[in-house]
């Protein structure tokens, strides 16, 4: 039996402070739908729990440069059905009912969301090694069973992925994670926040111990009319993406002004290539085009035996999702 104490956090200034004593032996708790299941696992082990609910973090409100604020306790569920998010950002709307079940986006939060751990079968398997729930043990997926695992960007000590599908969307529309800590407040572009497992891979991004997410931000450019989350998956509900993909295109006419292109299932984070993008500026939506980008994009994929059928399936999911987005009106 695992014994721990928790406390409810009534405001963030104590929240961080409480969470900068017990650093890393503390963790927050907003809708537990992840780090409950990690702690029946004994993956996590915390000594203390900060519930954050009571913070006022739960708010979707519109911002001054004509972007949108995400509190980091507003849940999945009513952030996927907000009217603004539905209007001017639904990329990221299809991207988070692409997940879980209705029940789960009801307590998951958005801030816990992008703070999801992996869903490797070793790390949730304390009898095998890891690197990332132990660093130094080893991996086990690389000659193991890794037919969910990463292609891309993955080093010799970890070849995990990262789960959320809002994250992938959030990449693509560059957001901003707000965070507070003992030292202020600081914003972390989205692709800045994860990070690759280099020698590493116990540390899944770059929040510091102390900080806690207060918001995320939603730039004013939504993409609306020309957006696609293709998400390909064992089962058509209730699975984590086997490779997905946010594509937003900003187009004038038959020409491609702007792409966005976020890749899921394939890394350790959500994988952009901003210079694989700019391959589509100024061009027209043709197949051709897109597989271009798609080739661009797999360049370097690395296949563990297992997930090797990701490399192609990733390149074939680019071109269905930025045809879905082209075509859309
Ligand atoms: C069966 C099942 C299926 C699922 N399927 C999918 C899926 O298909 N796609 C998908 O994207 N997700 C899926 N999920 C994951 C689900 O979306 C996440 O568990 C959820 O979003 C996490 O949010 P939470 O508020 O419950 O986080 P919690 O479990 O409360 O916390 C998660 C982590 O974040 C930390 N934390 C939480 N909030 C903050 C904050 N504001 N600041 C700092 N730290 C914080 C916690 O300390 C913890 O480490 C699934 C989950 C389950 C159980
Ligand atoms: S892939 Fe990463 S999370 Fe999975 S066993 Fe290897 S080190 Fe652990």
């Amino acid at each position: 039996m695992h014994s721990f104490s928790y406390s409810r956090a009534e405001e963030i200034a104590s929240a961080v402070s409480k969470k900068a004593v017990g650093q890393q032996a503390a963790k927050f708790i907003a809708g537990g739908t992840n780090l409950l299941d990690l702690m029946k696992a004994k993956v996590e082990l915390p000594q203390q729990l900060i519930d954050i609910n009571p913070l006022p973090l739960k708010s979707i409100e519109a911002t001054e440069n004509g972007g949108l604020r995400l509190g980091a306790l507003a849940t999945n569920a009513d952030t996927a059905y907000h009217e603004q998010v539905q209007q001017q950002y639904p990329l990221i709307s299809q991207a988070i009912l692409a997940g879980a079940s209705a029940q789960l986006r009801n307590m998951a939060t958005d801030g816990g969301n992008i703070l999801q751990r992996t869903r490797c079968y070793y790390f949730y398997d304390t009898a095998t090694p890891c690197n990332k729930r132990e660093p130094g043990t080893g991996c086990s997926a690389i000659n193991g069973f890794n037919r969910i695992h990463a292609i891309l960007g993955t080093s010799e000590h970890c070849i995990a992925t990262h789960p959320s599908d809002m994250a992938v969307a959030l990449a693509a529309l560059e957001a901003t994670v707000n965070v507070t800590g003992t030292n202020g407040e600081r914003s972390i572009p989205m692709l800045a926040f994860h990070r690759l497992p280099g020698s590493t891979p116990h540390l899944d991004n770059n929040l510091q111990p102390d900080e806690i997410i207060t918001s995320l931000d939603l730039p004013p450019q939504g993409f609306a009319q020309h957006y696609t989350y293709l998400k390909i998956r064992d089962r058509e509900s209730y699975a984590f993406a086997l490779v997905s993909v946010a594509a937003a295109l900003d187009m004038d006419g038959d020409t491609i002004r702007e792409a966005r292109l976020a890749l899921g299932g394939v890394a350790h984070k959500p994988w952009r290539l901003p210079e694989a993008e700019a391959m589509l500026n100024g061009k027209t939506p043709t197949k051709e085009n897109f597989g271009a980008v798609a080739t661009a994009y797999l360049d370097g994929a690395q296949g563990y035996g297992d997930n090797t059928f990701k490399i192609e399936l990733a390149k074939r999911a680019i071109v269905r999702a930025l045809l879905q987005a082209s075509s859309k009106k």
